[in-house]
């Protein structure tokens, strides 16, 4: 299926990005564009997709339910943001990170 992040365009808009102090002025721009990391940038993602997001929002809840925000949860269990983030947004992650934040959000 088409990917819902770029809607199969592959790429997304990044607004205001970060810029590391010795890029020049006239180099910085308002908004970028940044490969759509949901779907790796191929503009598709497979049918289990809708699976995992429901799965991801529903921990999402969970763990807001236990007031701990996004930032606060990875540090405490010591996850990457990375991978949190992608799970709950339903990105297709290798099975043993899949699992143990699974586990761990089971737990809350
Ligand atoms: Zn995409």
């Amino acid at each position: 299926m088409i990917c819902p992040n770029c809607n199969g365009l592959r790429e997304m808009f990044g607004f205001f990005p970060v810029y590391a102090d010795h890029v020049p002025q006239k180099d910085r721009k308002i908004s970028i564009k940044l490969p759509c990391d949901l779907c790796d940038a191929t503009g598709v993602i497979d049918d289990d997709y809708h699976k995992r997001l429901a799965i991801g929002e529903s921990l999402r809840e969970k763990r807001l339910d236990k007031e701990l925000t996004f930032r606060d949860f990875c540090k405490k269990f010591n996850l990457s943001v990375y991978e949190v983030s992608a799970f709950e947004r339903g990105k297709k992650l290798n099975n043993e990170i899949t699992e143990k934040i699974k586990q761990i959000y089971e737990r809350l």
